[in-house]
């Protein structure tokens, strides 16, 4: 392993977790620290980091002190380089303006998150109280459709001289999908298919009336039941399928899966050919502590679930500490509902950090870059506008050599409604993003 060296006599660990993700994690470059005289002449701090003929001096910023006071109430400011825009400006006589160990941890702890944490419906978080990606700094400074951080780590490996063990050649593609109703008629029972059926009726809509007789009196297959149409395509093309499955209790409005009677069976099936993971509902992630531990329980007998991604991707930073505590070993739930893009300014994989504690976790932060119903819903884009975006991001994952994940759902490639095309798309959005 290559190897740079980083001069400062004490480091906090926001600029030790810097240092790993710049170095160790995006480019498979290993960090030492050296303890070295970290003051100039006029008594401003810096830090050198050191490679074998080159050096680059840089400021430290208040988030690298853990000066959060100070941050607040100056802001964190963007600057310019080579291209891109960094958080962390630090005005002053080094070779940065401004420190690149403070824009990974800005990055990827989600520290501009915390302040907003609870929030439902405000200017910085909507009415499940997620982040908005359009209140994100990197969406605001035109950031957020490239993961800036690993394109910060390739330029710092240029400037000093080092070779990456990471080449734009790792490039992987990782296709995901999130069943939160694993079938449209089946699974329900005889109570609510007799209202559903009854108001489809009056309503006059009798392709879905005719639809679900067919379905419930085995006729014809489920809408929702794409599952062999998704696993053939990435079994085709060699790709791993990881499933999301939403496993609680029927709840209106938000957790409308279906019974466990038909859902535990498809599991089973799915589990051959994909690894079957928990999708922790609405609920579980409202009501932290007991109802969350209790829906993992039932789950465990199941599927997996020490990889996650939350139901509405309402898992964020704050919770980290709380899902390495349930043994929870790896979190897929970072990416935006309303912007597509990389929202911790990366795309492979990351550890994640206790903003709280000041520690690094074990917790494995694996960001994603798409969502189908980011581009249908939020951004109002049909299949053709929705290829290109796809294709933009799949471009800029290669330039570092990352890792492009897409979130899919089983009732969007199914065709379905208001789905209708979106199937063919999935194929190109697959063949699109392979390496
Ligand atoms: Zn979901």
């Amino acid at each position: 392993m290559s190897k740079i060296s980083i001069s400062y006599s004490a480091p906090s660990e926001r600029m030790r977790y810097g240092a790993d993700i710049l170095f160790r994690t995006c480019l498979g470059v290993d960090v030492e620290w050296v303890d070295n005289v970290d003051l100039d002449n006029s008594g401003t701090h810096f830090y050198t980091i050191n490679a074998s003929t080159k050096s680059l001096k840089c400021p430290i910023h208040s988030l690298s002190f853990c000066d959060d006071m100070t941050t607040r109430s100056s802001g964190v400011m963007w600057v310019e380089w080579k291209g891109f825009k960094f958080p962390g400006e630090v005005l002053g006589v080094t070779d940065l303006m401004f420190d690149p160990l403070a824009a990974a941890f800005f990055c990827c702890s989600r520290w501009e998150e915390l302040p907003s944490d609870g929030e439902v419906d405000t200017e910085m978080r909507d009415t499940h109280g997620r982040f908005r990606g359009v209140s994100s700094a990197a969406y605001k400074e035109g950031m957020l459709r490239t993961p800036i951080i690993e394109n910060l780590a390739r330029i710092l490996a240029k400037e000093l001289g080092v070779t990456p063990e990471i080449t734009t050649q790792d490039y992987e593609y990782q296709p995901t999908i999130d069943i939160d109703i694993a079938f449209a008629y089946q699974g329900r029972s005889h109570l609510h298919n007799i209202a559903a059926g009854t108001r489809d009726f009056v309503l006059l809509r009798w392709g879905r009336v005719r639809e679900r007789m067919n379905v419930l009196l085995n006729h014809a297959q489920d809408p929702y039941d794409s599952y062999d149409f998704f696993l053939n395509l990435h079994e085709q093309s060699h790709l791993t399928t990881q499933c999301f499955v939403h496993f609680a209790d029927y709840k209106r409005p938000y957790d409308l899966g279906v019974s466990k009677s038909v859902l535990i069976p498809l599991m089973e099936k799915l589990s051959s050919r994909a690894n079957v993971n928990w999708h922790p509902s609405y609920a579980a992630t409202s009501h932290r502590g007991q109802p969350f531990l209790n829906e993992k329980r039932t789950f465990e007998n199941v599927g997996n679930t020490s990889e996650i991604r939350t139901h509405f991707l309402r898992g964020q930073s704050s919770m980290w500490t709380a899902f390495q505590d349930a043994s929870i070993q790896h979190d897929y739930s970072m990416g935006y509902a309303d912007q597509p893009g990389f929202r911790a300014g990366m795309s492979r994989p990351f550890p994640a950090y206790d903003i709280e504690k000041d520690s690094p976790l074990e917790l494995v932060i694996h960001p994603f870059a798409v969502m189908d119903s980011t581009l249908k819903s939020y951004l109002n884009l049909d299949c053709e506008q929705s290829l290109h975006l796809v294709s933009e991001l799949s471009d800029a994952v290669r330039e570092v050599g990352g890792v492009m994940m897409t979130v899919w759902h089983n009732t969007s490639v199914s065709n379905h409604g208001i789905w209708e095309g979106w199937q063919t798309l999935y194929e190109d959005v697959v063949r699109r993003c392979l390496p």
